[in-house]
């Protein structure tokens, strides 16, 4: 920094009392740390727009500030604050890929300076403190908190564990099964969590001053607390067997994953092995993880999940429509839980289906949903019956005539679709957006049921719609880029990840899923059982395998998707799903599918083996025995290629858009990728190797297609625009 430039940021006083937000920046001057006094006590803070990411700069700036206020005699105590109402979101997630992140000074070694300062240090916390940000905070001698600050160590996230100390001073200070939840989740902890565990000292409605008092009278006082590096009281007595229980209970969940399990030796190792050799030995997990390909992986999907928020539209900044008042028709599964994720971000909802009973079962499952989040946690009473108090229920369009938007969730039948968006057309405001929730149908002729084509769109939820993640927008033909920006930006605001797609029969994720799905039932023809399939793929990291998500999704929903799909002259479908539709094996619903069902335990079903055993026989199939390798080549090759061509016809427009869509949505291992991320790291030559060495018998989805190809010739999807 400048000299001069930082005269003149330190000639900003900070006033007794006044919220230390200065904006340096009015000044011209980027200085992303500042120094003031307030009589006795320092207060060094972080100003890195937008989230003070401790990135060198700032770490450098830090390092001098501690320096001197080390060195000046009247300097009693230290105040540690962050600028704009955030402490700092953590380190510069740039740097870690970089490795700038280990360039003098490294967090580790700030945190020495402040252990070795010999004088208090006090956080004053406003926004959020995450990552290298907390572990900042946690280095400190207490933490004062504003009653909205969050806190969380998310490097989980990213494949990583916190490597700075994080495991091993919040395990200090909150004791090991707090920091297990905590820090293997990642999840934010609001104020008054992080209070209740002795994560932060206090709460203060300005903190920086509760915090500059605090400082004063540790200064003051004969002796400075203990810093978490050394408490010990919270690790004296750890229940014996509470890292083999917590390892057991989460076993399924963090499967073939590194970070979650190197977390939890770095929380066992606070507990039982001298500080300085836990420390090392975060530090050296923390080295692994960063090194590991599962890293690398997640840190595609962070940088792909921004990617996909921005939509190239035609005309440049349009803005997003305001949505207060939504209408929601069809109150079944899809329905209700649409409109629990409208209530819960604020939005006033209207839920109306074709008779007062059908309407009074959705408000009905709306209530369930609602004492189950509350059940789990998720949410408290209060913002329950609160956000439940937002849906009403409705028999007649006539309640939709004030709403910013409709969507439409009746069954999956274009025919009736088209009549619901005609209604639409007639009972909503002519500003209103006109969105469905099909998984498949043409978007284009719901539009033309409508004299607004330019509003209506696909918002394609997934099930269950309060929980998914995944929010597939459709772009229709005619739709607006108005319509399309309202659409992604509601998306955020409901808390989803939102991707856009082109329209075509399943969009991006069904009609990727349609090959995967009739690969299984091929492999099931051939000689494969459902649970050999499903263990391989769970094996390999999906949530589920393709056959107990065929019975979760209703098997006969999965074959009436079907009837209105046509196949390439080459391709067939396997009789197997009609079967069971037939049969009643509905799936979870019926309690027998591929599976028999007792509440959520699957179960093996030799009579699912007999019918499959029959369905072979009449084909003239040798059944014989397919290994683990070959089902996972089989499963995941066409979704590649399925992939490239919806890049080529720009139904996607980009490879990470599709790697989302099926980490969100479809269970895909974020730890790998996504299909098309996955796909590189084999090498796009043999993935095309592959699908050719397939291809002669097994039809045409299995043709490389000439994006793949073209991208596999420069070397990644990313250099490809056009096939
Ligand atoms: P569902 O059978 O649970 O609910 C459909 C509801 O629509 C019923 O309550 C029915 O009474 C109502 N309805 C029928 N005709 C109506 C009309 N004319 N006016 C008002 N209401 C009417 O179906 P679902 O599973 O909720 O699926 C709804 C839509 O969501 C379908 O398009 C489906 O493809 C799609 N979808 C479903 C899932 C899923 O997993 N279930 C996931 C994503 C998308």
């Amino acid at each position: 920094m400048a000299r001069g430039a930082r005269r003149r940021a330190e000639r900003l006083e900070l006033r007794p009392g006044a919220r230390y937000h200065r904006p340096i920046h009015a000044l011209g001057i980027a200085v992303p740390t500042h120094y003031r006094r307030d009589g006795d006590v320092a207060l060094l803070q972080i100003d890195n727009p937008p989230v003070n990411a401790l990135d060198l700069s700032v770490r450098t700036g830090l390092e001098a500030l501690l320096r001197r206020a080390a060195d000046e005699p009247q300097v009693k105590a230290v105040v540690l604050c962050g600028a704009r109402a955030c402490f700092s979101a953590g380190a510069d997630i740039s740097e870690i890929a970089s490795g700038a992140a280990f360039h003098s000074p490294m967090l580790l070694e700030l945190h020495a300076r402040m252990e070795a300062l010999g004088k208090p240090i006090v956080a004053a916390i406003e926004g959020a403190a995450l990552g290298g940000g907390l572990e900042l905070a946690l280095t400190c001698h207490a933490r004062i908190a504003a009653p909205e600050a969050r806190f969380a160590l998310p490097e989980v996230k990213l494949g990583l564990i916190p490597g700075s100390g994080g495991t091993q001073r919040f395990t200090r200070l909150a004791g090991p099964a707090a920091a297990l939840e905590a820090i293997t989740s990642g999840a934010q902890l609001p104020a008054a969590r992080a209070l209740a565990i002795g994560l932060i000292d206090a709460i203060g409605a300005d903190p920086l001053q509760v915090a500059v008092a605090w400082a004063r009278r540790l200064a003051d006082g004969a002796s400075v607390p203990v810093l978490a590096r050394a408490r010990e009281d919270k690790i004296a007595a750890v229940e014996p067997d509470l890292f083999t229980a917590f390892r057991a209970a989460r076993a399924r969940a963090f499967r073939g994953q590194l970070a979650p399990w190197r977390i939890v030796d770095a929380i066992e190792a606070a507990c039982t092995r001298p500080a300085l050799e836990a420390f090392q030995l975060e530090r050296q997990w923390y080295l692994e993880c960063r090194a590991s390909p599962q890293r690398k992986a997640l840190m595609h999907v962070f940088h792909a999940e921004r990617a996909a928020r921005r939509v190239a539209v035609a005309a440049p900044q349009v803005e997003a429509l305001p949505i207060a008042r939504v209408g929601v028709v069809g109150a079944g599964t899809m329905g209700a839980g649409i409109a629990m994720c409208f209530a819960n971000a604020g939005i006033d909802v209207t839920l109306l289906d074709v008779s007062r009973e059908a309407v009074a079962r959705g408000l009905e499952r709306v209530g369930e949903l609602y004492g189950e989040s509350v059940a789990r946690g998720k949410l408290t009473d209060e913002v329950a019956s609160a956000a439940r108090a937002r849906i009403r229920g409705a028999v007649d369009y006539a309640a939709l005539a004030d709403v910013d938007m409709a969507v439409e969730a009746v069954f999956e039948d274009l025919a009736l679709k088209c009549q619901v968006f005609e209604r639409l057309d007639r009972s909503t405001p002519p500003r209103a957006i006109l969105a469905s929730n099909t998984s498949t149908l043409d978007i284009d002729r719901l539009a033309a049921c409508t004299a607004r084509p330019q509003q209506v769109v696909g918002t394609h939820f997934f099930s269950p719609a309060h929980v998914m993640k995944l929010m597939e927008n459709v772009r229709g033909r005619a739709s607006s880029p108005q319509t399309l920006a309202t659409v992604m930006a509601l998306g955020r605001r409901l808390g989803k990840i939102a991707v856009l797609a082109g329209n075509c029969d399943g969009f991006i994720g069904n009609r990727m899923l349609q090959y995967y799905g009739a690969e299984a039932e091929r492999l099931l023809e051939e000689g494969a059982t459902p649970e050999q399939i499903d263990a391989v793929i769970e094996a390999f990291g999906f949530a589920m395998g393709p056959l107990a998500m065929r019975d979760l999704a209703g098997n006969d929903v999965g074959w009436a998707i079907r009837r209105h799909r046509t196949l390439p002259a080459d391709e067939r479908w396997s009789p197997i799903l009609e079967r069971m539709a037939a049969q009643g094996r509905l799936g979870r619903k019926s309690g027998r599918g591929f599976y028999l069902y007792e509440g959520r335990e699957r179960r093996s079903d030799p009579q699912v083996l007999a019918l499959i055993s029959a369905v072979s026989r009449e084909l003239g199939i040798e059944r014989r025995e397919i290994g683990a390798g070959e089902i996972l080549a089989r499963l995941l090759h066409p979704l590649v290629n399925e992939g490239a061509k919806l890049l080529a016809e720009g139904i996607a427009a980009r490879a990470g858009d599709i790697d989302v869509v099926y980490i969100h949505g479809y269970g895909f291992p974020a730890y790998k990728g996504g299909p098309m991320y996955w796909a590189e790291q084999e090498g796009l030559a043999k993935v095309i190797a592959t699908l050719e060495r397939l291809a002669p018998s097994h039809g045409a989805r299995w043709r490389p297609c000439a994006y793949l190809r073209a991208a596999a010739a420069r070397g990644g999807w990313e250099h490809l625009t056009q096939c």
